[in-house]
């Protein structure tokens, strides 16, 4: 078996695909194939799982067989594939028997080197197919999507199960099984169901670090959406909504308001479905509002927003409709409207009659999906620790990270609340304990209560900041809410210290989190002007070759070149994108627009300006930053530094104990105070323990609940905060 430098596959990466550097796991996973040892890859979507069996194949000799059960997504994996100059075709049920005979012909004769075949395509009668194998005499076998073959996954498909044969038919060729499915019994059952129990496992984080995750409330959604896509023009993107009907509506109302919108269900029929599915590939559409029946056979790698107007029913879904954004790796945004009715809306739905195991764990999953969306921390942090990664608490590129902290004393209001959740006999909900603050002269509001001394005493509070008072009061456990659908609330001891003045509350609010969704972009360094010039030369070529426009090349060449101005075939060579064959095939097209460009505007090449093996863009994807601190968190930390006790600080800054802990936590999580200093290693360890003890939830209350009065909320979240930091 013939091995492989390190050099020399970065030299086949670019020569083949144009890319100048392996992502994740990609190296390690090729490298151990090409050492004829099978492979288990599991990879986030968009992770770039495909390049793993593609690169071997293109350096093995001989023919590689990929099962993958997506027949759109074989068609466009083939695409880009002969757009590359590489010789590769499929087998499947969309073929005529003669094409089918064709793709044969041409396998048997060495003129394919990557051949891409259904499940459904392997008869029941397997030993006709291992022999048709064994005329092939295949070097790789990839098993696409690898998760369909286990019953435990989201999406089994029982074809998968024949495929057994190929390692028991076959020991001495190597199987590369590829998923993104983050459970470990589908993974074990892919394994075992595959026979390939000395597969070597190489697991990626799922983290996309490029994905920057927003979560607004559920007001005003229409107006919220299209203003975000109006200021997103050039840009595409997906938005997911729970009913066909609504899917349909707010098409129709985006429509209205002038945006290239379609919508996608699966009551449409199959022409239809496909008309909009490539319409959006092509770019005719910018957006598409559709259920969750959209996305599988997508493979659209430049969507660059994925919006949910509905909130899912569980993390999983949430992460995976989320992951069709930014495949490319460039910045992109999932946004979703939260609101708690939507919750309460699923409850229905998720419940599965006449199987209560089924409907418990549903409902648990809508359950975390919820506290996913109120929890007061990092996004992505919470998202991490779902899938069973430490990921430190602050990732900076999410809305949580990115909004400056403001706290206000907010005692007063908190009394308020109180005091109106125990005049109304503490039986109402959040919207009516607010409404009811709030002075409305609605019919819902009981005549009786209209009479109350407590109606109306919060009128000056605007509705929103109500809304995060009760939040806040909840997730730190200052009030309750009943489980059951009236969602009422309460009130507990720690609620009674508020109420006497013992406990001060303050008010954490982010500030100016609205405006990082629609501010305009940084300036970037390339004129809009050359970029429509070079997107139309791919226009032009793409419609010529009758592929999507992504396929011959992606969105960040184009930023690429519009950046750093190429102005011949080597310099076109390091652009992202471009391998030798596209550079051979379209260069010219894309260097006539580039060298009238520098002609015109007097300007030279920018070449030397971009670093050497780099895919990264002139817009650099996000890396994780630090926490951003803001000036009353620094105070704090000068203080503590002085020597200062929190207490101590507390008082001087005339601030809150909890307010203290809580600047103390950012610290600590970031690595710029130890822990040591605040507490022994014994109660960090209880604390822990009680994490764990509590089912992981997000919220403080039920750790605090376990471990009694000898710890504060301050120093339970510290503790978290540090340990989920992963640095203990
Ligand atoms: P997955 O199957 O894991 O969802 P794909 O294999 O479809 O992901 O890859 C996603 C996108 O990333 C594709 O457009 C692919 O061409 C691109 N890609 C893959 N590997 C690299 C790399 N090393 N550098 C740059 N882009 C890559
Ligand atoms: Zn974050």
């Amino acid at each position: 078996m013939a091995t492989y430098s390190t050099e020399k596959l970065h030299q086949a990466l670019k020569h083949f695909f144009g890319y100048d550097e392996f992502r994740l796991n990609q190296l390690p996973v090729i490298e151990t194939v090409l050492a004829g040892n099978d492979v288990m890859g599991i990879m986030p979507t968009g992770g770039g799982k495909s390049i793993c069996y593609q690169l071997p194949a293109m350096l093995l000799p001989g023919i590689t067989i990929v099962v993958s059960p997506l027949i759109a997504l074989m068609k466009d994996q083939v695409d880009s594939l002969l757009a590359n100059g590489i010789h590769a075709a499929f087998l499947n049920s969309s073929q005529s028997p003669d094409e089918q005979r064709d793709v044969i012909v041409n396998a048997r004769n060495g003129n394919i080197k990557l051949l891409y075949i259904a499940p459904e395509r392997i008869p029941a009668n397997s030993s006709s197919f291992i022999e048709f194998l064994r005329t092939l005499n295949p070097s790789l076998f990839a098993v696409d999507e690898a998760h369909c073959i286990s019953s435990w996954g989201h999406d089994f498909r029982p074809e998968y199960l024949k495929l057994a044969i190929l390692k028991q038919n076959f020991p001495h060729t190597p199987v590369i099984a590829l998923t993104a499915s983050a459970d470990k019994l589908t993974q074990d059952d892919i394994v075992q169901k595959l026979a390939i129990q000395r597969a070597q496992v190489f697991i990626s984080s799922f983290n996309r670090p490029n994905i920057f995750y927003y979560i607004r409330p559920k007001q005003n959604v229409i107006g919220k959406i299209a203003e975000y896509i109006l200021k997103h023009q050039g840009q595409c993107g997906i938005i997911y909504a729970l009913s066909r009907a609504s899917t349909e509506e707010v098409a129709g109302k985006l429509h209205a308001m002038g945006i290239k919108a379609a919508y996608y269900h699966a009551g449409l029929d199959a022409n239809e479905r496909s008309r909009v599915q490539e319409g959006f590939q092509k770019d005719e559409y910018q957006v598409i509002v559709a259920t969750i029946a959209f996305g599988m056979g997508i493979d659209k790698s430049n969507v660059r927003f994925v919006i949910h107007h509905d909130v899912p029913k569980n993390i999983e879904g949430y992460y995976q409709e989320t992951g069709r954004a930014g495949r490319d790796g460039l910045k992109s945004d999932a946004i979703l409207f939260y609101s708690r009715g939507d919750i309460m809306k699923l409850k229905r739905f998720v419940t599965v009659d006449g199987n209560a195991e089924q409907t418990n764990i549903a409902m648990n999953k809508l359950k975390q999906m919820e506290q996913f969306c109120e929890a007061d921390t990092c996004r992505r942090q919470y998202l991490m620790q779902y899938f069973g990664e430490k990921f430190p608490a602050y990732c900076g590129s999410c809305d949580y990270c990115m909004s400056s902290l403001e706290q206000r004393d907010a005692t007063v209001d908190a009394q308020k609340l109180l005091s109106a959740i125990v005049r109304t006999g503490e039986r109402y909900g959040a919207g009516y304990i607010i409404d009811f603050l709030r002075g409305s002269q609605s019919e819902k509001i009981q005549e009786a209560h209209k009479s109350l001394k407590t109606y109306g005493i919060g009128k000056e509070v605007k509705k929103d900041e109500w809304e995060l008072l009760v939040k806040q009061m909840l997730n730190n456990g200052f009030l309750e809410r009943t489980e059951d659908q009236y969602a009422s609330l309460q009130l507990n001891h720690h609620s009674h210290e508020i109420l006497k003045g013992e406990t001060q509350l303050m008010l954490v609010m982010h500030k100016g989190i609205k405006d990082q969704l629609t501010d305009d972009e940084e300036e970037l360094a390339y004129d809009e002007q050359l970029m429509k010039g070079l997107r139309g030369v791919r226009y032009e070529l793409a419609d010529r070759e009758h592929v999507p426009a992504y396929n011959i090349l992606p969105d960040n060449s184009l930023v690429e070149m519009a950046t750093y101005l190429p102005q011949n075939d080597n310099e076109l060579k390091q652009i992202s994108g471009f391998g030798d064959y596209k550079v051979g095939k379209y260069g010219s097209h894309f260097l006539r627009v580039l060298r009238q460009y520098a002609e015109e505007n007097k300007v030279a090449s920018k070449m030397h300006l971009k670093a050497p093996k780099t895919t990264r863009t002139a817009k650099k994807p996000a890396e994780p930053k630090q926490p951003t601190a803001g000036n009353t968190q620094l105070a704090t930390l000068s203080l503590f530094r002085e020597g200062m006790t929190i207490p101590e600080i507390a008082q001087s800054r005339r601030l809150s104990l909890a307010t203290i802990e809580n600047h103390i936590a950012l610290f600590v999580s970031d690595g710029t105070i130890e822990i040591s200093q605040l507490m022994p290693q014994r109660k960090l360890e209880a604390i822990v323990a009680a994490l764990h003890q509590s089912g992981q939830t997000a919220a403080l209350k039920p750790i605090k609940d376990i471990l009694g009065d000898d710890y504060s909320y301050g120093e339970i979240k510290v503790a978290l905060d540090y340990y989920r930091s992963g640095r203990m």
